[in-house]
């Protein structure tokens, strides 16, 4: 027999993203609309075998929706890892009456609900929360849109210096296994190369292709490298092209972790708050270990095995080649 929801909890967990904080406010704001109460979990899952809870209401989540960050704060725990770390989990949410949780998080915070959720017979239901966009089941991921602007904005910026003095910029992105961020902010950018974990680039290519705008008396060039690139990260690529290839003064800019913060964009509040609404309604609904997600323009889910399992390459064969030719 399905347990009464009375009461749900919600935490945010592994790397933070602009927009959680739009999809906590959903969260709270939908299930107590709904006649349900909401404790909110402190620092992701270590918050839960710590049993560091806030009752939330709606003022809780008062002008939080433009905000980066998440004010839940976010963690990576370890012990939530172990069967004995969940079991202390299990009971400080039984103790505090807490009946279902949704989570916000990526492909690790998924993991550790999928296990929970089986151990303990807890309904569970993840929103996916990353600047990477690397979940299956959603075709965006709460920050990515986010990220991207924070991205290009930088991209703008580092052409205007380039320009000046005709340098060759490696521009390296945030991506350790996912090359989202780089392909659509260098298309958005208008790079000259882009780098990606999913794809091989040859030094040599790279060059030629260089040599190609040189020879067309091109001012300067700017390279996206996605920080998982094969070839192992924007210094070595700039190291690499730069024994042969010295038409350019070369230069290179780690964007690192600005592109985690920042207003979530007007797409990344939306998204975020019908992810929230929608996990929500699943809880209601009876449903569990799934994860919501956005499949062109509507909300769907997706069993959270399927989510965590399926690796399947997100980046586009169109854009792939467009960003070749442009
Ligand atoms: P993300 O959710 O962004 O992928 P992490 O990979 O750091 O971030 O995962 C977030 C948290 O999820 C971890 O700190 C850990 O507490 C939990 N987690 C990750 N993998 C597992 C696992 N295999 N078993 C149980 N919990 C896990």
């Amino acid at each position: 027999m399905i347990k009464e929801i009375k009461k749900i909890g919600v935490l945010t967990s592994g790397g933070d993203a602009p927009g959680m904080n739009a999809c906590i406010r959903a969260v709270v704001r939908t299930a107590l609309h709904k006649g349900l109460q909401v404790t909110g979990i402190y620092h992701g899952y270590q918050g839960l075998i710590d049993a560091n809870f806030k009752e939330m209401d709606t003022r809780s989540v008062s002008n939080i929706i433009q905000r980066g960050g998440t004010i839940l704060k976010t963690a990576r725990c370890l012990e939530f890892k172990t069967v004995e770390g969940r079991k202390q989990a299990y009971d400080n949410l039984k103790t505090a009456g807490i009946d279902a949780l949704i989570v916000i998080g990526g492909d690790g915070t998924f993991t550790g609900a999928n296990f929970f959720s089986k151990e303990f017979e807890v309904p569970i239901v993840g929103i996916p929360g990353t600047i990477d966009n690397d979940l299956y089941g959603s075709d965006y991921t709460i920050g990515y849109d986010t990220a991207n602007n924070t991205v290009i904005e930088a991209i703008d910026k580092i052409r205007d210096t380039a320009a000046s003095h005709e340098r060759l910029f490696f521009v390296e992105v945030m991506g350790r296994d996912s090359g989202c961020i780089a392909l659509n902010a260098g298309i958005a950018g208008g790079a000259e190369a882009i780098l990606l974990p999913e794809k091989e680039t040859a030094i040599d290519d790279l060059i030629h292709h260089l040599e190609d705008g040189a020879i067309k008396k091109k001012s300067s060039s700017i390279v996206i490298v996605a920080e998982g690139d094969q070839n192992g990260g924007a210094y070595y690529v700039a190291k690499k092209v730069k024994e042969k290839f010295n038409h350019y003064d070369t230069k290179v800019s780690i964007l690192g972790h600005l592109q985690r913060g920042g207003a979530p964009t007007s797409f990344d509040r939306v998204l975020a708050s019908r992810l929230g609404f929608a996990a929500v309604n699943e809880i209601l609904a009876g449903n569990t270990r799934v994860t919501v997600g956005l499949r062109g323009n509507e909300i769907k889910t997706t069993p959270i095995e399927e989510a965590i399992s399926n690796k399947e390459i997100k980046l586009s064969p169109d854009l792939l080649e467009m960003a070749e030719i442009l």
